[in-house]
């Protein structure tokens, strides 16, 4: 049982570290929602974390992890939209 929480929390620490772990990021973090999409916008699988956020035509949109934001931001105008469109089509997070 140990064990098992001392893994999750090591999961945890590298969702957030490096840009190559949102398979691992699957699980809900804690935390307000506030973004219009509720699973990450480049990771269609995952839920968002919600403190990472960022603007995008006066919406808040949500990413699943740090890694996230750079993909964003090389996508263009119109990937963007239809990305978050995806995201938000997705609907509310099932746990
Ligand atoms: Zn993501």
């Amino acid at each position: 049982m140990k064990r098992y929480l001392l893994l999750a929390a090591l999961i945890v620490a590298a969702c957030q570290a490096t840009a190559d772990d949102e398979p691992m990021c699957k699980k809900r973090k804690p935390g307000t929602i506030v973004s219009v999409n509720q699973y990450c916008a480049i990771v269609l699988d995952d839920p968002v974390d919600p403190a990472v956020v960022v603007e995008w035509k006066g919406q808040k949109v949500g990413l699943c992890c740090k890694g996230c934001m750079p993909k964003w931001e090389k996508l263009s105008e119109a990937e963007r939209d239809a990305a978050l469109a995806t995201a938000v089509a997705k609907g509310e997070i099932k746990d």
